[in-house]
């Protein structure tokens, strides 16, 4: 594939504070993970190459640097975003209900004509804390009525399902640009 028609998508990640979005990152990027809690600063994003449906992708993956902590979200951060995957975290109940707002956000911010038409994905961090304290079908319903996001309970310390929530909103992406 030549430079000129690679396929540059851009990813956010979503959610509050403590939640695992660096750490989904991080498990997805480079396969690493640490139980230290460090708000992120600084990084903007990573980028990863990969290859979904036979079409070669570079994947720019989007961290709030700590700007979540104040339940804000700047327009820099949403420019041009192709796809967003909304996070909570399994054990915390709060974080689901944060959701919602993340997602209005996110079409606040987005100067899309039509931000309907971004992929979706929710995950469900943390899962290998236990049951978690949101049923799946509260989860699925609530992905349902918001056009059937695609959702996955995941664990970023354990590798589980991180890789799969990444490429669900590739293939849903439109990818010629
Ligand atoms: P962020 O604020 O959303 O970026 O969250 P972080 O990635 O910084 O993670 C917050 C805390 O949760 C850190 O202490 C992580 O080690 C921990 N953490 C993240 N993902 C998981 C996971 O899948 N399982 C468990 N048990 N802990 C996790
Ligand atoms: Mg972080």
């Amino acid at each position: 594939m030549t430079a000129s028609n690679k396929t540059i998508l851009k990813v956010l990640l979503l959610g509050d504070s403590g939640v695992g979005k660096t750490s989904i990152m991080k498990r997805y990027v480079k396969n690493k993970f640490t139980n230290q809690y460090k708000a992120s600063i600084g990084t903007d994003f990573l980028t990863k190459q990969i290859t979904v449906d036979e079409v070669s992708v570079d994947l720019q993956i989007w961290d709030t640097a700590g700007q979540e902590r104040f339940f804000s979200l700047s327009p820099y951060y949403c420019r041009g975003a192709d796809c967003c995957i909304l996070v909570y975290d399994t054990n915390n109940p709060r974080t689901f209900e944060s959701l919602e707002s993340w997602r209005e956000k996110f079409f606040i911010q987005t100067s899309l004509q039509d931000p309907e038409k971004i992929p979706f994905a929710v995950i469900g961090n943390k899962i290998d804390m236990g049951e978690p304290l949101v049923s799946r079908k509260t989860v699925h319903e609530w992905c349902q009525a918001r056009g059937n996001i695609p959702f996955f309970f995941a664990s970023a310390k354990e590798n589980h399902n991180v890789t799969e929530a990444f490429t669900s909103v590739v293939q849903n992406a439109p990818k010629e640009k």
